[in-house]
């Protein structure tokens, strides 16, 4: 039976404790994106099964093997996403947004569903954020991509990272290219897994990231699409590789890059560290130039990537960077008594709206137990609030760190907050 009362395997909460690194990533993410014109994009969590069997392709180890699909009551087939280029082209799809000024530029963030074998690096519920660029041809657009993917790395803090890129060609050099991996694979058939005994008919590049050692193995010897490259993709992948050089962008051409999802057109590219152990690609993307028009569209070349924001933290972790932690509770005024409690909810009210963060006693404790909670949250200053206070309209404000008190007027607090804050800084810069 399965545990109810734990979450489900492949799943993490993300607990209050440690919300602040996911804010402070994805803001970062969204802000770095920002300066490159890209604009956030919230889609559903679900979408009509076909979206995915149809463009991430049936022959792909995310639709044989790892989606999450469901028949809903009425009696359509859903499936939880498990990447969301499928989903967001569908959406710049059917809100026409390729109608208003090209190219079109989103990203997104969010979670996605995969049913596999959960390890570090690998869950079932996991995070991404991505960006797609839509209406864009050109090397320089593949180049600008890339920059992004590199200078969001940087902006999260991670330090040390590596770019493979590769280009996979299109339809036409695609055709010739796969005839060659059917006669290599052909003498072999025996040996591949059941899975890839089907692709081989179908679609024998997704043999080459097939996850089973002895298919890997094989595979390792398999021609490399980038000898296959008609004139058009070669000009194409020589034109981002120098634009990349003209930006002082380091990468390494790596043919075996084929990625995941058959989409995939021309340049693909993966961003991967040394620090996180097997599952090393934080980033991964490229362009599908094909993939509106099979969705329904007009023609339009597009390219995107999505990086996994569980990978990217795991990296910042084993570098030892710290993500700057949010401020405690500014104040925490404990009442003695009715009238104080009352006075403490009106003084909170007034301090939030001034900014701060500003609590008191709802639980109805004595003092010391009230101290002791400003203690264990971490509470900057502390203010008591008794009979006397209330008639002389003073009260001491306590910075909690060295027990130093001044005496403040209670319908000054809020600037006696800030003066002594300013102070504290003071101290601290030494100036
Ligand atoms: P892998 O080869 O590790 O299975 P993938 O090619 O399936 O990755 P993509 O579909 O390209 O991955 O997704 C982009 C990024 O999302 C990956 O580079 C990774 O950082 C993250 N990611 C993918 N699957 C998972 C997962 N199951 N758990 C955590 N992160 C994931
Ligand atoms: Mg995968």
């Amino acid at each position: 039976m399965a545990e109810i009362n734990k979450a489900p395997r492949g799943t993490n909460d993300l607990l209050p404790e440690d919300s602040y690194k996911w804010q402070f990533v994805e803001d970062r993410l969204l802000s770095t994106a920002g300066l490159y014109g890209f604009k956030e994009i919230r889609t559903p969590v679900f979408e009509h099964t076909e979206v995915f069997v149809k463009n991430v392709g049936d022959t792909t180890d995310v639709v044989q093997k790892e989606m999450y699909t469901f028949t809903d009551k009425g009696d359509r087939s859903i499936t939880l996403r498990p990447e969301f280029t499928a989903g967001v082209i569908r959406s710049v799809i059917e809100n026409s947004l390729t109608a208003a000024a090209l190219p079109v530029k989103v990203c997104y963030c969010g979670g996605c569903y995969r049913y596999e074998k959960p390890q570090a690096g690998r869950l079932r519920e996991f995070h991404q954020f991505g960006v797609e660029c839509i209406g864009a041809a050109s090397p320089a657009a593949d180049a600008e991509v890339i920059s992004l993917g590199a200078q969001l790395l940087r902006d999260v803090g991670i330090e040390k990272i590596s770019l493979e890129i590769n280009s996979i060609g299109c339809p036409t050099c695609r055709a010739e290219y796969h005839k060659a991996l059917k006669e290599y694979f052909a003498g072999k058939k025996d040996e591949l897994c059941g899975t890839c005994n089907e692709r081989l008919d179908r679609n024998p590049m997704r043999i080459l990231d097939c996850k089973s050692p002895v298919c890997s193995e094989i595979a390792k010897d398999a021609p490399a699409v980038i000898d296959y490259l008609c004139d058009d993709c070669q000009a194409h992948f020589d034109g981002v590789k120098a634009h990349l050089d003209g930006m002082g962008i380091d990468y390494k051409v790596n043919p075996r890059i084929v990625r995941g999802l058959d989409y995939y057109t021309r340049t693909v590219f993966e961003f991967i560290s040394g620090d996180i152990g097997a599952q090393a690609t934080v980033c991964g993307g490229g362009r599908y130039d094909g993939l509106l028009e099979q969705m329904g569209s007009q023609p339009h070349p597009a390219l995107g990537f999505a990086m996994g924001i569980e990978r990217l933290l795991m990296v910042l972790e084993s570098q030892g960077t710290e993500i700057p932690k949010p401020k405690n509770c500014d104040i925490y005024i404990a009442p003695m008594g009715e009238a104080a409690t009352l006075k403490a909810s009106t003084l909170c009210a007034a301090l939030r709206d001034e900014g701060f963060e500003a609590l008191t006693d709802i639980v109805g404790r004595g003092l010391k137990a009230q101290m002791r909670y400003a203690n264990k949250i971490g509470a900057e200053y502390t203010l008591v609030l008794g009979d006397s206070e209330l008639e002389s309209g003073k009260a001491k404000l306590k910075r909690m760190e060295t027990g130093e008190e001044t005496e403040v007027e209670l319908d000054k607090l809020a600037d006696a907050i800030y003066d002594a804050t300013f102070a504290k800084f003071s101290d601290e810069l030494n100036i």
